[in-house]
């Protein structure tokens, strides 16, 4: 036995110890300064499959559905599919029971093809063309989560008692970034509190669609408990006083997780509790919960190899960036990094994990410790790229998407396959 066995979180060498709750459950040190991530070494995934390369692990999305799951029995939870649209991540959530949020025909065509049962899809958006409604319609998907007045008379006209949500603003700031807060009044989705009553009469009176209940989402990336819970009492009162009964109440996502060392995981415990208590004060008869986590569900059961390029003072460039990942540059999201498969004494240094693409903001991780012997060559891992990575990937510079690697159990497979100068040529018929 090693000591890197024996003291999983601490690595044989004197490299620092893995970040607490950044990385998936599976991911251990292995000899040589290598991780294994859900049972195979970083070093081999990456000569196998090359870099960049998306890692995904299986059993950590299941462990957390059933977290969910087992947090609030009595509640639907909705993946939303955004996070992290491939059939195969909708494939296991599916089996494990849980419903899948979709917000395009796009969405719902991957969602449809991996055998989710149309009856345990929420079609979402603010914006929903003719053809995503004629897509949803035709699959007969289980709700239709209602925007605005337009679209109560768009989808009315092609619907035949089709089960909808209205979308509603509850006007709760939940204290996130700006480009993610969606639950006050001000931004572009949903029907403001004081419009429901009208678009409640609306559908009510239309024979094409059927009021199922009333949908929120406050945001993303929320950690404040207060929110949801605040968020919870509103709705619940709005549900009390709608002039017919409805079963469902679902209160979004948004559930936040943690990127950085030192931040903790979302409260669920206290979250269950809280809006529990809000809605059974508030409904004599509680409506059925929906949940629609995204990003607590996949973020962390994901981390993303780089091969570094080359170095210069303070900054480290890999082969991938803001094509894999937008998120720093649309957000000021950050993330760490660490060096895999060689050993180091070297001090540690703060550096700029920077990308390939040509803009100063392509920026990966920023200010992040590394050791200054770091070369062209080295192997690195960002945690926390599950979520709105493979989800957010473009082709800037004409440089193709990674790959997306499923493993579990010893197993690595590929999910999504490395996209190729032919696949990029394709579409360019000119
Ligand atoms: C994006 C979104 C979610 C999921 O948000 P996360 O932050 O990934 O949990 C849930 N519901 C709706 C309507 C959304 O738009």
């Amino acid at each position: 036995m090693t000591l890197a066995e024996l003291l999983p979180s601490v690595g044989a060498c004197g490299e620092p110890p893995l970040e607490e709750d950044l990385w998936p459950a599976g991911t251990g040190f292995a000899a040589g300064g290598d991780l294994l991530f859900a049972g195979v070494a970083m070093t081999q995934l990456a000569a196998r499959f090359g870099t960049p390369c998306q890692l995904l692990d299986e059993n950590e999305v299941r462990r957390r559905a059933r977290a969910f799951q087992a947090a609030l029995p009595e509640a639907e939870i909705a993946f939303a599919g955004k996070a992290l649209p491939c059939r195969a991540v909708f494939r296991w959530l599916s089996a494990e029971g849980l419903s899948v949020d979709v917000c395009s025909a796009g969405e719902l065509a991957c969602a449809l093809s991996a055998g989710v049962p149309a009856e345990r899809i929420l079609f979402h958006g603010n914006v929903k063309t003719a053809e995503d409604l004629k897509a949803a319609v035709s699959a007969g998907v289980g709700r239709i989560v209602l925007d605005s007045f337009d679209e109560i008379e768009q989808l009315g006209a092609l619907a035949i008692a089709q089960p909808v949500l209205i979308r509603v603003i509850p006007d709760v700031d939940a204290h996130t970034h700006p480009a993610i807060t969606t639950g006050t009044a001000g931004q572009k989705f949903g029907f403001p509190l004081g419009s429901v009553p009208r678009a409640v009469e609306r559908v009510l009176a239309h024979p094409g669609l059927r009021l199922a209940g009333l949908h929120c989402h406050i945001g993303s990336q929320v950690r404040s408990v207060a929110a949801y819970e605040e968020a919870a009492r509103r709705m619940s009162r709005l549900l009390r006083a709608l002039p017919v009964r409805v079963e469902q109440l679902d209160l979004g996502g948004g559930f936040a997780a943690p990127y950085l060392p030192g931040e903790r995981p979302f409260d669920l415990a206290g979250f269950v509790q809280r809006i529990r208590a809000a809605v059974n004060y508030e409904c004599a008869r509680p409506p059925k919960l929906t949940l629609e986590p995204g990003r607590s569900i996949v973020a962390n059961a994901g981390v993303t190899l780089y091969r570094v390029i080359t170095v210069k003072p303070g900054f480290v460039a890999v082969d991938g960036g803001m094509s894999d990942n937008p998120r720093p540059a649309l957000y000021g999201a950050r993330y760490t990094a660490r060096l895999v498969g060689r050993h180091t004494r070297a001090k540690r240094r703060t550096m700029t994990v920077v990308g390939r693409h040509c803009e100063a903001g392509d920026i990966l991780a920023a200010d992040v410790q590394l050791p200054e012997d770091i070369h062209a060559g080295d192997l690195l891992a960002v945690p926390v790229t599950g979520a709105y990575h493979h989800a957010l990937a473009s082709n800037y510079n004409l440089v193709g998407r990674p790959p997306l690697i499923g493993v579990r159990d010893g197993e690595a497979r590929t999910l999504v396959r490395r996209e190729t100068e032919e696949d990029l040529l394709r579409r360019d018929v000119g």
